[in-house]
């Protein structure tokens, strides 16, 4: 489903992405680990094309992602659902309106004004709405919503677009620790009963370990552990996190 190799990405002085070689397996569920700055975002931001690779290559869903050029990197878009740290939901909308916006990438015809949604894709986005636990919020505001309650929404939206592939960017980060295991336990959950593979940014150790099951873990923009989640322990993990050895330029 991802496939990178050799994937280099710099900012300047900074090697954000330092040669990755990454493989996704369909319906497989993975975090990616690592100190703030080791390239987690950036990783996972090419994936959809929205960072464009010094050298290297990806592909995504078959999708050659930097050969790929507008029509096709939309048409890619619209197979993978994206869920952000800041839910970016839409707030003076209600819940449905938001939930509605995932199929955007469905309806033809202008893309202004207000969509008249068929019946079905309105009960489509209703299930999904119920799959959150929140039919009961569909018409209130989504902005008058808590902190989980909206990443559920921006969950139920990312459902709606009936993605093959689902890049989640610190999903939890923002919650607190009760809320962010709820959230995981919902993300992992719904991309297992739709055979979604997902890949995830995680900045919680146990969040890993007890949510997804497999991890990567990345320093300095590298690969430096990439296991089965059953086979690793916070005391490994952590061994990410030490202190960067000095670079000499
Ligand atoms: P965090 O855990 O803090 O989210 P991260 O692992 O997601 O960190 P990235 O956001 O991928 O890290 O950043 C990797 C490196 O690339 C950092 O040094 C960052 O400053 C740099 N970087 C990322 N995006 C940009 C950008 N648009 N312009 C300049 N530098 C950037
Ligand atoms: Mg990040």
């Amino acid at each position: 489903v991802v496939r990178t190799s050799g994937l280099v990405k710099t900012f300047g002085e900074v090697t954000a992405c330092a040669g990755i070689d990454l493989t996704v397996r369909r319906g497989e569920i993975v975090a990616l680990l690592g100190p703030s700055g080791s390239g987690k975002s950036t990783l996972l931001r090419h994936l959809n094309g929205l960072a464009r690779p010094d050298s290297g290559e990806v592909e995504v869903l078959g999708v050659d992602v930097v050969g790929a050029k507008g029509p096709a990197l939309r048409a890619l878009r619209r197979r993978v659902g994206v869920v952000f740290q800041q839910f970016n939901l839409v707030g003076r909308l209600t819940v449905m309106e938001n939930v509605l916006n995932g199929a955007l990438g469905r309806v033809r015809g202008p893309r202004y004004g207000i969509v008249t949604w068929p019946k079905s894709v309105r009960a489509e986005a209703f299930e999904h709405l119920d799959r959150v636990g929140l039919a009961d919020r569909a018409y209130q505001r989504a902005g008058s919503l808590s902190g989980g309650q909206q990443q559920r929404v921006a969950i139920a939206r990312a459902l709606l677009q009936q993605p093959e592939l689902v890049l989640a960017d610190e999903p939890v980060a923002s919650l607190d620790p009760e809320t962010a295991a709820s959230v995981m336990d919902l993300l992992v959950r719904v991309c297992g009963e739709d055979g979604i593979t997902m890949v995830c940014t995680l900045h919680q150790i146990e969040l890993a370990l007890e949510w997804t099951r497999r991890v990567v873990g990345l320093r300095l923009g590298e690969i430096r552990l990439d296991e089965p989640t059953e086979l690793l322990d916070a005391v490994r993990l952590r061994g990410l996190y030490l202190s960067n050895p000095v670079t000499v330029p």
